[in-house]
């Protein structure tokens, strides 16, 4: 069986990356599940070839910055499935800029989707996964809320906030049943990681080559990668893990 038979999950940011991995492999894994994002488009697909596979899946165009969107999307999926056990919330936006030249609506905007979007999805996900008997929260933050980079202040900002919110949320909910902990993915080959590239101005080899070089392992990793590492803290097989911070970055923390 499944290491995910029997459970409900809703994966925010699914439509692309670490996201649609994560879709892929906790559908082959048993789960039913819920996915989000705003592109539309890239869902409808994605939705569609998950069906075909027999994968019991649903799906909401919301902004996890919007309450009323996550709330909807929360009750649809207990409205569909019945249960709630796994909240994935990964949606996140990257946004580079010195912090003398970032426009402060950039950094609302990062600290809104990244911060207040995880934040809205455990606001509504948590009631309604203790009413399921117990599950796992999960986060994605980055290995960028343990060290810092160049140009990424507010995005730095935003994914240590995570780490708090997991520590805290561990807490307050363990005594329900309920894990909270977080990913720290490193530099994974999607479209988020090319589009950093850009705002820093540089070309999408030139900044390639340059985290290759810097990399432990000697590559980028790829977002199968981080999707078994969330499917780990999706399962039972992590029952005794909360309030962590599991680092999948291809050691470049080590250093
Ligand atoms: P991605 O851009 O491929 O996917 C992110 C998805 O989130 C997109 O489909 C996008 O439409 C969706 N999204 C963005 N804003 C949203 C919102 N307000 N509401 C709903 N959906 C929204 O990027 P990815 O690399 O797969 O990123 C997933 C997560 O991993 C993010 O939180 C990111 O910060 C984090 N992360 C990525 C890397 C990396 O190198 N790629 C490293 C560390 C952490």
């Amino acid at each position: 069986a499944g290491r995910l038979e029997g459970k409900v999950a809703i994966i925010t940011g699914a439509a692309s990356g670490i996201g649609a991995a994560s879709a892929r492999l906790f559908a082959a894994e048993g789960a039913r599940l819920m996915l989000v994002d705003t592109n539309h488009q890239a869902l409808a697909s994605l939705v569609e070839n998950l069906e075909r596979s027999g994968a019991q899946v649903i799906s909401s165009q919301a902004d996890v910055a919007r309450p009323t969107e996550v709330a909807a999307a929360v009750d649809a999926t207990v409205a569909k499935f019945g249960h709630l056990h796994v909240l994935f919330a990964n949606a996140g936006i990257s946004g580079r800029g010195l912090v003398p030249e970032m426009p402060l609506e950039e950094f609302d905007r990062i600290l809104e989707v990244n911060l207040r979007g995880a934040f809205l999805c455990a606001r509504y996900a948590i009631p309604q996964i203790a009413i399921s008997g117990g599950g796992s929260v999960i986060f994605t933050a980055s290995e960028l809320a343990l060290v810092g980079s160049p140009g990424a202040a507010a995005y730095c900002a935003s994914k240590a906030a995570l780490l708090g919110m997991t520590r805290a949320l561990a807490l307050d909910h363990g005594k329900q049943g309920i894990r909270v902990n977080c990913l720290c993915p490193g530099a994974v080959d999607t479209p988020l990681l090319w589009r950093s590239a850009e705002r820093l101005g540089r070309s999408v080899d030139e900044y390639r080559a340059e985290i290759i070089s810097r990399m432990p392992l000697g590559r980028i990793g790829q977002p199968e990668e981080i999707a078994r590492a969330a499917l780990f803290l999706a399962s039972d097989d992590s029952s005794f893990m909360t309030g962590a911070a599991l680092v999948v970055d291809g050691g470049w923390t080590a250093r």
